[in-house]
C-alpha cells in the first residue's frame, strides 16, 4: 500500500475566515479526515460557532478566533494561541479574502486598501507567522487561496486581480525560501463558485459566467475544499509553488 494518504488525523490546521463559504466547507473537509481545525473570522460570530459545532460532530476538535486577517498583530497571535494550545502547526489555509468592485475610474483608494489588505497583506502576514513553527515542526503545507481573475484579469476587479496575482508571486517566493525545510505552499485558484460572495452577482453577470465554464455550471465550496484536502495532506508531497485552477475549465 502506498505510504502516501489523504489521512491527516493528529495534524493541526488553520483556516482564515473559515465561517462561511468555501472556508467552511475547508473546515469541515480538513476534519472529516481527521484533523484539528481553528478557524477565525472577522464579524459572523454565530456562524463560527456553529461551524465549530459541526467539527466536533466529527469527531476532532476545533477552535475559533475572532481576527481581521489584515491585522499583523492579529495573524501573530492566532497562531501562537493555536500552537499554545495543541502544540504546533502543520496546515495552513489562508482563505479569507473579499472584493469591492467597480471600474477602474470609479474605484476609491479605500477600495483599493481594502482589498489589498484582506486579501494579499493577510499571505504575508500568515505566512510569516507559521514560517518558523513549521520548520521547527519538520514541515507543513500552506494553501492560499487565489482565483482565477488573478490569472485571467477581470474588467471591474483591478484591485481583487490584483490582490491575487500577488498571492501568487508570493506564494512561489515562499515555496523557494522554505522547500529545504518541508514546508510546501500552493496557491488554488477557483473560477465561480456558489457562496455569499458570488450571491451579490446580477443574473446576467452570473449567466455570462457560466456560458463561459466548459464543464457548463458553477462549481461549488465541497469541489474547492477536495482540492485543499489534496494539498494539505500527503498525497500532494511532491507539489509546491503550484496553481491549481478549480474553474471547470473557465481559463482553458
Ligand atoms: P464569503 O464572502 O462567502 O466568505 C468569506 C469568509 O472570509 C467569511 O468567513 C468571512 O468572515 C471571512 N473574512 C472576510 N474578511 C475577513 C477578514 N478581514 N478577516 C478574517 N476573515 C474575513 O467568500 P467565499 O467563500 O466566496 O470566498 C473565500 C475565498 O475564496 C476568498 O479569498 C475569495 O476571494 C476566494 N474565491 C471565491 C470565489 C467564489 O466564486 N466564491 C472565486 C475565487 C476565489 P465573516 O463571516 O466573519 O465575515
Amino acid at each position: 500500500m502506498s505510504q502516501y494518504t489523504l489521512d491527516l488525523t493528529g495534524k493541526v490546521a488553520l483556516v482564515t475566515g473559515g465561517s462561511r463559504g468555501i472556508g467552511k466547507a475547508i473546515a469541515l473537509a480538513l476534519a472529516e479526515k481527521g484533523a484539528k481545525v481553528a478557524l477565525t473570522y472577522s464579524r459572523s460570530a454565530d456562524a463560527a460557532e456553529e461551524v465549530k459545532t459541526a467539527i466536533e460532530s466529527l469527531g476532532t476538535q476545533a477552535m475559533i478566533i475572532q481576527a481581521d486577517a489584515a491585522s499583523f498583530e492579529g495573524a501573530n497571535e492566532t497562531v501562537s494561541a493555536i500552537i499554545a494550545e495543541w502544540g504546533g502547526l502543520d496546515i495552513l489555509v489562508n482563505n479569507a479574502g473579499i472584493t469591492k468592485d467597480g471600474l477602474i475610474l470609479r474605484m476609491t483608494e479605500e477600495h483599493w486598501d481594502q482589498v489589498m489588505e484582506t486579501n494579499l497583506k493577510s499571505i504575508f502576514n500568515y505566512c510569516k507567522a507559521v514560517a518558523r513553527p513549521m520548520m521547527k515542526g519538520g514541515g507543513g503545507s500552506v494553501i492560499n487561496m487565489g482565483s482565477i481573475v488573478g490569472i485571467t484579469g477581470n474588467a471591474g476587479q483591478s484591485n481583487y486581480a490584483a490582490s491575487k496575482a500577488g498571492l501568487i508571486g508570493f506564494t512561489k517566493s515562499y515555496a523557494k525560501e522554505l522547500a529545504s525545510r518541508n514546508v510546501r505552499a500552493n496557491v488554488i485558484a477557483p473560477g465561480y463558485i456558489l457562496t455569499d460572495m458570488t450571491d451579490a452577482l446580477d443574473e446576467k453577470v452570473l449567466e455570462g459566467i457560466t456560458n463561459a465554464t466548459p464543464l457548463g455550471r458553477a462549481g461549488n465550496v465541497e469541489e474547492v475544499a477536495a482540492a485543499c484536502v489534496f494539498l494539505a495532506s500527503d498525497l500532494s508531497s511532491y507539489i509546491t509553488g503550484e496553481v491549481i485552477r478549480v474553474d471547470g475549465g473557465m481559463a482553458i
